[in-house]
């Protein structure tokens, strides 16, 4: 059996990898669709053949709950509307997934964990890395001890941007470089540590005033302190094209490059070990919601639950506040 996923948000991410995955996928399908804009609906209905009480709007979003065609609401809108999206989906019965950034701080995020626990519902993150392959095996081989304690991390994930409006650069939509790749690196400090930091440092900055405004970051340099003495640099960024994760144990290193593509994933660690499971794209994102379709059918543990997105957000937030002040930040 295939669970019914509607997507709320027809943009970039919908249109180039999560729709497509959703033809490739084995425990879920492309059910439905919420969406303003008419003539996406007529389009994506045609392409996707998508019946027409399976297409809503953001204003009949609700009566979604009427229909059984739909098990799972996956919300990928921009991160300042991902609260409300989820907890509507929730009360309208449904699983929901939700894209990163989970939301915009810890209280959001807790809302919406809130909101699915009261309604018996699950609610994934779409950290569509937790599901791939390197990923798996770089982490099983740092929590193997292969390369000893773990010392230090450094992680980078950034690109070039060179849209000048979109709402990543509004701070009122959920604009900034931290809440975008920024959660990406976070995830490989925690993931490669295994440990969650007890305080942070951090620097912003922008080179492009006029696009990034009042101080909204371009670019995040962040460092973070784990209880086991384990430390973290983390960089992120809109303007500069970086993407790597390597780690330094007390026995070994381990490299991954890239580190949070869509594929091409590759790594290299002590003892000549090699990383590389290669697969076409989308089929990660297919990867993540075959995983996250069969633990709601089979009532097994989600990979990236929504605690796993709000402990990100945490950070998140101590970060700015970090940079903003030029004091640590303690997390407790
Ligand atoms: P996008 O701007 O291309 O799409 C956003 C969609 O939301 C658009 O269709 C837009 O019409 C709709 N929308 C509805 N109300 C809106 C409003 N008030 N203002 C702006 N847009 C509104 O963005 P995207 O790149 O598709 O990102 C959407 C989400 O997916 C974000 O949370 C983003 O972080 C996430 N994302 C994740 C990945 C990943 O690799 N996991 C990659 C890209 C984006």
């Amino acid at each position: 059996d295939r669970l019914g996923v509607a997507l709320v948000g027809l943009g970039y991410y919908s249109t180039d990898l999560i729709a497509p995955a959703l033809q490739l996928t084995k425990n879920c399908y492309l059910a439905g669709i919420v969406t303003g804009t008419p003539s996406k609906a007529e389009t994506w209905a045609k392409k996707y053949n998508i019946p027409e009480k399976n297409v809503y709007n953001y204003q009949n979003f609700d009566k979604i709950a009427d229909n059984p065609d739909i098990d799972v609401v996956y919300v990928i809108l921009p991160p300042s509307m991902h609260r409300e999206y989820v907890i509507r989906a929730a009360k309208a019965g449904k699983h929901v997934w939700v894209e990163k950034p989970m939301a915009m701080t810890e209280k959001e995020c807790q809302d919406m964990i809130n909101a699915c626990k009261q309604n018996k519902r699950s609610l994934a993150v779409g950290y569509r890395l937790q599901h791939e392959p390197n990923t798996q095996e770089y982490i099983k081989f740092l929590r193997d001890g292969k390369i000893g304690k773990i010392k230090m991390v450094s992680c980078s994930a950034g690109y070039n941007d060179n849209r000048t409006t979109h709402w990543k650069q509004k701070k009122e939509m959920g604009g900034g470089v931290m809440y975008d790749m920024g959660v990406y690196v976070l995830q490989g400090a925690r993931l490669a540590t295994g440990e969650e930091p007890i305080s942070v440092t951090a620097q912003q900055y922008t080179t492009r005033p006029e696009i990034y405004k009042n101080g909204l970051d371009e670019t995040t340099m962040a460092q973070l302190v784990f209880p086991s003495g384990a430390r973290a640099a983390v960089q992120t960024s809109f303007g500069i094209n970086m993407n790597f994760l390597h780690v330094t144990g007390e026995k070994g290193f381990l490299k991954m490059e890239p580190y949070s593509a869509y594929n091409g994933q590759t790594g290299e660690a002590s003892g000549g070990v090699k990383i590389k499971h290669p697969y076409d794209v989308p089929r990660q994102q297919a990867m993540q919601m075959d995983d996250d379709a069969d633990a709601i059918m089979n009532n097994k543990p989600l990979i990236a639950p929504g605690e796993e997105g709000l402990r990100d957000i945490r950070i998140v937030e101590a970060i700015y506040r970090a940079a903003k002040s030029g004091q640590s930040v303690k997390l407790t």
